[in-house]
């Protein structure tokens, strides 16, 4: 069953030398459980278009649907109250809180809406402990490596069981070897929670690794030549 459709999605800044087209009739399909990878050179628009996904920013025009829901017909609160229980994010950058430790890092998506229950602690514990980190659960992120800190985002991401993961650049920071770990791991969960999967990256090795790569040119969506053929 598709879960995740965007149709003729377009998106169009305001610069000061006048509008700038970044996405220009974008359409992607999704079943449920499947894993898209998104290539393009930078600055072709990959991170807007994860935004907009994500909700995290607005389309000029096209739609996007999310199980039943088109979030942005939701309004503000709606749209972010769906965001936190339906989609997970996961950024190069981490942005974790150096003053929490894992665990507090891990369950703060659970915070945003609601206070933990005992249920949601055991998760957030048992997801930390399927990245590897079970004897962490009290570090802080500086004293993690930053192949651990990006487990601990991987870990966060899941905690809320969202529909759809989005995942921009994820391993971007790391070294090719530390790379593939993470990015094995984030396959491996995301296979175990039946979540869908979109990966933002520009490296073929990341990209190979996912059910399906995309490319992103000209403002719109094309499937591999390589994926198409081999069907
Ligand atoms: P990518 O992630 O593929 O590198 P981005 O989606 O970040 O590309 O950016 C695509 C284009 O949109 C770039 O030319 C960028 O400068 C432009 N852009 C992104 N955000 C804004 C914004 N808020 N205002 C104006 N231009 C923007
Ligand atoms: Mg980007």
């Amino acid at each position: 069953m598709t879960q995740l459709v965007v149709e003729n999605l377009r998106k169009q800044f305001a610069t000061r030398a006048g509008p700038l087209t970044v996405l220009d009739g974008v359409d992607l399909s999704l079943p449920s459980g499947e894993s898209v990878a998104i290539l393009g050179p930078s600055g072709s628009g990959k991170s807007t278009l994860l935004h907009i996904v994500g909700t995290l920013d607005t389309p000029t025009a096209g739609t996007v649907r999310l199980g039943d829901t088109d979030p942005f017909a939701l309004g503000e609160k709606g749209m972010a109250e769906f965001r936190n229980r339906s989609i997970g994010f996961v950024f190069q950058e981490h942005y974790l809180l150096p003053e929490l430790s894992v665990l507090e890092n891990v369950l703060i998506p659970v915070l945003a809406t609601q206070t933990i229950a005992a249920e949601q602690r055991d998760w957030a514990m048992e997801l930390i402990e399927r990245v590897g980190l079970a004897d962490r659960a009290d570090h802080r992120p500086g004293e993690l490596s930053g192949g651990e800190r990006g487990r601990v985002a991987i870990a966060r991401s899941l905690v809320c069981k969202p529909m759809l993961l989005l995942a921009d650049e994820p391993t971007g920071n790391l070294d090719p070897r530390t790379a593939a770990s993470v990015m094995e791991l984030l396959l491996k969960l995301q296979t175990q929670t039946g979540t869908m999967l979109i990966v933002v990256t520009h490296s073929e090795a990341v990209a190979s690794l996912l059910d399906r790569r995309m490319y992103l040119e000209e403002g719109r969506l094309v499937e591999d030549r390589q994926t198409a053929v081999d069907g």
